[in-house]
This record gives structure tokens, sequence and C-alpha cells, in this order.
């Protein structure tokens, strides 16, 4: 199964990733149950969310915070921050908007948080770094971006343009939004360094025969990205 992961990370031991389209459409339970079952991934132990497109992170530190959670209703938010946990991850569905993970260096502290263009013009990506170290993230701190719309595609109006001062292109009388250029710049301030920051360049509503895109089918068909700490 094509999976999209970032190689630093593997090297860590996390298990994470982005799902292409040939894994199926990630809200149907049995496409996430033969997802995790073929990476022995215990599915009771992904933490899911209701995603809002708000700035609002989850910090989650003791096995016990982490089976409340599971137990409990789905909560609304828009990233996980694990921090220190062992046999829990998290998971969000996208299908343009950027799946975007942010780790400290041993990966003791990981962030997943799902980044639509209202995310990222509420400073989510900031936020998410910010939370990595309040959460406990030491040293360096990393990130990756799974696929997501990339400017080829992300025609906007002046209303969404105006967001995004300095990260707008202009093409053919048309306007396009650059978001990797924007979360770049929400990282740096957040004491990334710009090495430590990769946006491999994959674009979901470009690349049909890969993934799905809201934009593009305008269906409810999602990928999933997952991380999971062994
Ligand atoms: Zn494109």
């Amino acid at each position: 199964m094509k999976i999209y992961s970032d190689p630093r990370l593997l090297s860590l031991g996390i298990v994470h990733g982005t799902t292409a389209r040939e894994a199926g459409n990630m809200r149907l339970a049995e496409n996430t149950q033969a997802l995790f079952s073929s990476l022995n991934i215990p599915e009771e132990n992904i933490l899911r969310f209701k995603q809002t497109h708000s700035d609002r992170l989850i910090c989650v530190s003791s096995a016990e915070q982490a089976r409340q959670i599971r137990q409990n209703a789905v909560e609304e938010a828009d990233g996980w921050i694990l921090s220190g946990l062992r046999g829990f991850g998290a998971a969000i569905l996208t299908a343009d908007c950027v799946p975007l993970l942010v780790w400290d260096e041993k990966a003791n502290v990981v962030g997943l948080s799902h980044c639509g263009w209202r995310g990222v013009a509420a400073q989510l990506p900031q936020k998410t770094a910010q939370a990595v170290r309040q959460c406990g993230g030491k040293g360096r701190l990393c990130a990756w971006a799974g696929p997501h719309i990339q400017s080829c595609c992300f025609e906007v109006q002046q209303d969404v343009a105006a967001q995004f001062p300095g990260c707008v292109l202009h093409k053919n009388g048309k306007m396009y939004v650059d978001l990797n250029k924007e979360i770049a710049r929400q990282l740096t301030a957040a004491r990334l360094n710009m090495q430590d920051i990769r946006f491999p360049y994959y674009c979901t509503c470009g690349d049909r025969a890969n993934f799905f895109s809201y934009r593009r089918d305008h269906t409810k068909d999602a990928m999933l990205t997952f991380i999971y700490r062994p």
C-alpha cells in the first residue's frame, strides 16, 4: 500500500504517513481498519476528533488521558500534540488541506494538525510548533507536510488572497495562494530552521490518479494522515 512519509521520522521509529487514493476513502471504517491492521497498529489506540477548521489543539501526555479521550464523545479540534506517549497515535482526514507534522529531535513530542486555509490563516502551523515545545518538545523541531493542494491549483478570490500577503501568485489574471510559503513563514517564526521544514510537492488537486481532492471532485472522499509511536 502506498503511504507518503518522511524518512527522518521513520528513522526515529515513528509509524506515520498519508494514504493514497488506492487505500480508498478513509471516512469508511473498513478502509481504516484495513490500513491499521496492515501496519499492526491497534486502531482503538488512535485518537480522532471532529475537524472544524479551527486553531484548537489538544495536548495528550498520558495513556490514561488518551483512553479517556477514546471513551468520550469525539471532541472538536484540528490538532493533536502527543507528548511522551507510547502505544498511542492520532489521525486526521484531508482532501486538499495540509496535514502537518511537527516533532522534536527524538520525536518524544509529536504534533499533527489539520491545516486548511482557514487554519493557516488562524496561525495553526505556528501554534502547532509552539504547542510541541509547551508540551515538552526539546531541541530542534522538524516539520513535514503530507500531500495537499499546491499553488498550481489553489485558485482563490480576493477575500482569501487578502489573508495571505506575500503568498499570492498571479497567473493569467487569476490568483493562487502558496500555502507552503505561509506555513514555512509561521514555522520559522516559531524558531524552526528552514532546512528542517520539508514539504514534498504532491498536489492532491492536480494528481487524480493518486489523491482525492474536494476542490476537484466535490466529494467527501478523504485520505488519512496518521502517526503512531510504538
Ligand atoms: Zn496542482
